[in-house]
């Protein structure tokens, strides 16, 4: 499909409020610098039109909070994959996560226990050697409200025999487990496609929702969307989640720069 056509196909709404949600690493930010320079005229656009852009990360809060300052945003936020829902006060909505994470923690074997490093089990000077943050990112990256990542002591098993292991005590306590990039990661069912749901549902009438991503994380998310766009990722080859009959807006350029392409064409199919 052809960048044209893929416009083409997401269903006119006229008439509808506009909600941008966006994934921040690789999307609205570049991969490697973080710099949104090139997205910047598209953020100006959807500002003098009101129409709110709202994060969605695997970051915590607290990594959120200088970010959104530099974005220039103060509304809500979703981190955490999903799990947090940060309020326009700035409170949090963690589903209860953290108190079921602890007690299912608690309630593995011994055995299984002892394999599993978390998050909660490292100093930071430990978190920041297994991330590679500094110190402070480190601190902030370790503020984890209703998601618990870990590592496994020696040899990691796969993530289907991980399941097998931990599945039956995590399911108890209403929660799952992930793979991410470096760790596997408990967490509670509400993932990024279902956070967007609960804060749409909350408006009536339901706005439509734009919904920009890079990563296979963002690919529920994206394809829940009343537009989704998916950036092009040079790292990950994301389109090979999607299935064949998908209508998103795939960008030519990655990161800020395909931001600004993706949401000037939403613009432009929206309002002319
Ligand atoms: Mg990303």
């Amino acid at each position: 499909m052809t960048r044209t056509e893929a416009v083409n196909h997401t269903s006119g709404s006229a008439g509808r409020a506009v909600v941008v949600f966006t994934d921040l690493d690789g999307t609205l930010m570049d991969h490697d610098s973080y710099d949104i320079a090139p997205a910047q005229a598209a953020l100006e656009a959807l500002a003098a039109r009101s129409i709110p852009v709202v994060p969605v990360t695997s970051k915590t809060r607290t990594e959120l909070v200088p970010l959104l300052a530099r974005l220039g945003l103060s509304g809500q936020a979703i981190a955490e994959n999903g799990a947090v829902i940060v309020n326009t006060d700035g409170s949090p909505d963690t589903a209860d996560a953290r108190e079921k994470i602890a007690l299912a923690l608690d309630a593995l074997p011994k055995n299984i226990r002892k394999a599993m490093i978390c998050f909660c089990d490292m100093e930071i000077e430990q978190i920041a050697a297994a991330t590679g943050l500094t110190l402070a990112d480190a601190t902030r990256a370790a503020a984890r409200e209703a998601s618990e990542p870990f590592m496994w002591q020696g040899d990691a098993p796969p993530l289907t025999t991980l399941t097998e292991i931990l599945g039956e005590t995590l399911e108890k306590f209403d929660l799952r487990l992930t793979q991410g990039g470096r760790f596997f990661h408990i967490v509670p069912p509400r993932d990024k496609a279902a956070a967007i749901s609960a804060l749409l549902s909350e408006q009536t009438p339901r706005p439509q929702s734009w919904v920009l991503g890079d990563g296979p994380n963002d690919v529920s998310m994206l394809l829940a969307a009343d537009r989704g766009a998916l950036i092009a990722n040079e790292h990950v080859n994301t389109q090979r989640f999607l299935p064949a009959d998908h209508n998103l807006y795939v960008s030519g350029v990655s990161g800020p720069a395909g931001w600004h392409e993706a949401i000037t064409a939403f613009l432009t199919a929206e309002f002319g």
